[in-house]
């Protein structure tokens, strides 16, 4: 188990893994902090999609890159459309939805890649991001993983892909589980209450229902057990508990700011 840390750089704040960074892995979770942006999208945000103002985002996506030393023809984002898909990703692919959200890899939410220099990134307000690292084969990957990612096991389905795509082998993987929303304040209603216990009936301490029948559902937690029963080492898997709702201070949150806000960014990169 890592534990990951908030480096300071340049004026930003990031989350990252200094165990991963020394094995030449550029890793972050960014926070709102150290952009241009302004009002509910103060400041680093970094979501294209969110009614921003373009030429702030693409400024604050240029600061943010910048802290590996990378730009915008680096990085390739992807549509996010809370589903299952997984794209395997190559230098052809580099800045791919850096500029422009017409430009993003359609219809999909993962993305995996065994090339030096392509920064795989994906943007977040509540949806919990996973980061996957093959040590043995030299092979990254990221996994937007919301509530409906996860009923549809999209982290494992990267897992697998890594597989099928690199010769990865499972218990060789790395993961880190990204801030999301916690169990603190993702509430759900019956009705999918019903749907998650249908799915995940083998799992434990998933779901609270409190003595006012509040029922939250905890994301992350979830997340780890699918990548467990899929064969990833308990061990290999770190984890950021801190509630992207309960934080004003470091994130945007979907549910807190009723839709009405920024995007943090996940981004992992091999130097090497
Ligand atoms: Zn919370």
């Amino acid at each position: 188990m890592e534990l990951w840390e908030m480096i300071n750089r340049q004026g930003m704040q990031f989350i990252s893994l200094d165990t991963w960074l020394r094995e030449g892995i550029d890793i972050a979770f960014s926070t709102r902090i150290g952009g241009v942006s302004k009002g509910v999208y103060n400041s680093l945000n970094l979501g294209l999609h969110v009614g921003d103002n373009s030429d702030l985002v693409l400024e604050n996506r240029r600061r943010w890159l910048s802290i590996f030393g990378a730009g915008l023809d680096d990085m390739v984002a992807c549509e996010q459309v809370h589903g299952s898909e997984v794209k395997r990703v190559n230098r052809m692919h580099r800045g791919k939805g850096a500029r422009k959200l017409s430009e993003v890899i359609l219809n999909c939410d993962a993305m995996i890649t065994n090339e030096p220099g392509i920064y795989l990134v994906s943007f977040y307000a509540d949806c919990i991001p996973v980061y996957l690292y093959d040590p043995v084969n030299r092979a990254i990957g990221m996994s937007h993983s919301g509530w409906k990612g996860t009923m549809q096991k999209i982290s494992v389905n990267t897992l697998l892909a890594m597989q099928q795509e690199y010769n990865t082998g499972i218990e060789d993987v790395y993961i880190f589980l990204g801030p999301g929303i916690g169990p603190c304040c993702f509430q759900i209603q019956p009705d999918l209450l019903a749907k998650v216990e249908a799915e995940f009936n083998s799992f434990h301490d998933i779901i609270n229902i409190s003595e006012n029948n509040l029922i939250t559902w905890d994301l992350l937690e979830t997340s780890r057990q699918l990548l467990v029963q899929a064969g990833v080492n308990p061990l290999k898997i770190s984890a950021c508990n801190l509630c992207t709702a309960c934080h004003e201070d470091y994130f945007y949150s979907y549910r807190r700011d009723s839709g009405n806000t920024g995007r943090m960014g996940a981004l992992i990169g091999m130097k090497y």
